[in-house]
C-alpha cells in the first residue's frame, strides 16, 4: 500500500510503502522509505510510460528491452536507463510523439539530464562532483595550468629549466621515484573515487539483480569495448545534426578509448623496462614504449578532435546544455594532453624539453584528476548499466505479458 499527497507536484512528493505481508518472524509490519524522484526522473518516468505503450524504438539499443521488463520506473529504474542511454539520437529522430508533439517525448535529452545528476549523485566526493558538473572546462584548464605553472616553477627553483640537462633525460629534471610519487597518488585517488562511485551507483541499481555469470561478464564486457550500441541497432550508427546514420560517432570514441589505452600501455612498458629490466628512459623512437606513446597520441588527437565537432554540430535540443563544459573540459584535457605529450617527443633533444615536460606532467595529472568526475564516470557507470542489462536478459522475465 502506498500513501503520498496527491496535490503535491509528483516529482516532490514523498511516499512510503508498508509492508503487510507478515512473516512468522515479523509480529509488526515494515515501513519501507521511498526515496522521492526528482524533477529530471520524474520526467524520465513519464516518458517511459509513453514508450513502453508505444515501442517503436525496441530494436535501438539496450534501454528500450529493459524499458520493457519493466511496468514502474523508480528513482533506480531511471538511473539505470538513463546510465544504458548513449544519447544516440535514434529514438529522437524517429519518434512522432517528440516536441512539438503534446506528449513532448525526447528521451535523449531527458536521459541526459539525468545522467548529469547521478554523475554528481555518485561522485566521490560529492562536492568535487558538483564543481566539476558547473564548471566542468574552467576547472580543467586552471587546474591543468595551475600544476603545470606549479612543477614549472619549482624545477626553475632547482635550475632545471636552464637547458643545461643531457639531451631527452627526463629524470635529470624530474628524478623517477619523484615522478612515480606524484602519479602514484594521483592515479590511486581516481582509482578510489571511481571506485566509490560505481560502488555507490551498483548498490542502487542492482536491487533485484541475480549474480553475473560468466557469459554475462563476457556479454557486458564485449558489448563496452565494441561500443556495439553506437552502431544505431541497425548498423549504420547515430544521428548527429540530423536524420542522417553515421559512424562517425563510434569511430571517434573508438580512437579516443583505444588511445588513452595505447599511451598508458606506454607508461607501463617503460615502469617495466625500468624496474624489471633496469632499461632508463630516453628510449629510442622505434622502441615499444616511444611506438605505442606515439600510436596512442595520434588517436587522442584525431579521436577527441572528432567528438568536439560532433558535439558542436550536434541537434542541440536532444541533449543537456548543463553538460556542456563537463563535456568540453574532458576532450580539452585529453587534447592538451596528447599535443603537449607529442611536442615532448619531438623536441625532447632540444633546450625547451625541461619546460615541455614540466607543462606536459601538469595536464596529465588535471586530467587523472578530474576523471572520477567527467565523461569518464560514463564509461564507468555505463559499464555497469551494460553488466546489469546483460545480466537482466538472462533473467526469467516476470511480467509474463503479451509475447514474453
Ligand atoms: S521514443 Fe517515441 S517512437 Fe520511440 S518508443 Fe518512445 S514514444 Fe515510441
Ligand atoms: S538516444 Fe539512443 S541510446 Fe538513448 S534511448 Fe534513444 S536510442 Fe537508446
Amino acid at each position: 500500500m502506498q500513501q503520498s499527497d496527491p496535490l503535491a507536484p509528483e516529482h516532490t512528493r514523498t511516499a512510503f510503502s508498508v509492508d503487510t505481508k507478515k512473516t512468522p518472524r515479523d509480529s509488526m509490519a515494515r515501513v519501507i522509505p521511498i526515496v522521492p524522484m526528482s524533477a529530471s526522473e520524474t520526467e524520465v518516468a513519464r516518458q517511459m510510460q509513453i514508450c513502453n505503450a508505444c515501442r517503436y524504438c525496441e530494436g535501438f539499443c539496450a534501454v528500450f528491452p529493459a524499458m520493457t521488463r519493466r511496468l514502474e520506473f523508480g528513482k533506480a529504474d531511471v538511473n539505470y536507463l538513463a546510465n544504458l542511454c548513449h544519447n544516440c539520437g535514434a529514438c529522437y529522430h524517429a519518434c512522432q510523439y517528440a516536441p512539438p508533439h503534446e506528449f513532448g517525448v525526447n528521451v535523449p535529452k531527458a536521459m541526459a539530464e539525468v545522467r548529469l545528476e547521478t554523475y554528481t549523485e555518485y561522485a566521490f566526493p560529492a562536492s568535487f562532483g558538483a564543481l566539476y558538473k558547473r564548471n566542468g572546462l574552467t576547472v580543467s584548464v586552471a587546474l591543468a595550468a595551475g600544476l603545470a605553472l606549479f612543477l614549472l616553477l619549482g624545477t626553475a627553483l632547482h635550475g632545471g629549466l636552464s637547458g643545461d640537462v643531457a639531451p631527452a633525460n627526463f629524470y635529470a629534471t624530474f628524478p623517477h621515484n619523484l615522478l612515480a610519487a606524484m602519479f602514484g597518488i594521483v592515479f590511486l585517488f581516481a582509482i578510489l573515487a571511481l571506485g566509490m562511485g560505481v560502488t555507490r551507483f551498483w548498490r542502487d541499481v542492482s536491487a533485484g539483480t541475480a549474480s553475473a555469470s560468466a557469459p554475462a561478464v563476457a556479454e557486458a564486457a564485449r558489448n563496452a569495448l565494441t561500443l556495439k550500441y553506437l552502431d544505431g541497432g541497425h548498423g549504420d550508427g547515430c544521428n548527429e545534426e540530423n536524420d542522417t546514420f553515421t559512424l562517425a560517432r563510434r569511430r571517434f570514441h573508438h580512437l579516443t578509448f583505444y588511445g588513452f589505452i595505447l599511451c598508458f600501455a606506454a607508461t607501463a612498458v617503460a615502469t617495466l623496462y625500468h624496474y624489471a629490466f633496469g632499461l632508463e628512459a630516453p628510449y629510442p623512437f622505434l622502441s615499444v614504449p616511444v611506438l605505442l606513446g606515439t600510436a596512442g597520441g595520434i588517436g587522442l588527437i584525431a579521436g577527441p578532435a572528432g567528438l568536439l565537432w560532433l558535439n558542436l554540430k550536434r541537434v542541440p535540443e536532444r541533449g543537456d546544455a548543463r553538460q556542456r563544459p563537463m563535456d568540453r573540459g574532458f576532450i580539452a584535457l585529453l587534447l592538451l594532453t596528447s599535443t603537449s605529450g607529442l611536442a615532448l617527443l619531438a623536441l625532447r633533444t632540444t633546450s625547451t624539453m625541461p619546460s615541455l615536460l614540466a607543462i606536459h606532467l601538469g595536464i596529465v595529472m588535471a586530467l587523472f584528476a578530474t576523471l572520477p568526475y567527467g565523461k569518464f564516470a560514463h564509461g564507468i557507470f555505463r559499464s555497469a548499466a551494460l553488466l546489469k542489462s546483460s545480466i537482466e536478459k538472462r533473467q526469467r522475465n516476470t511480467l509474463s505479458l503479451g509475447s514474453d
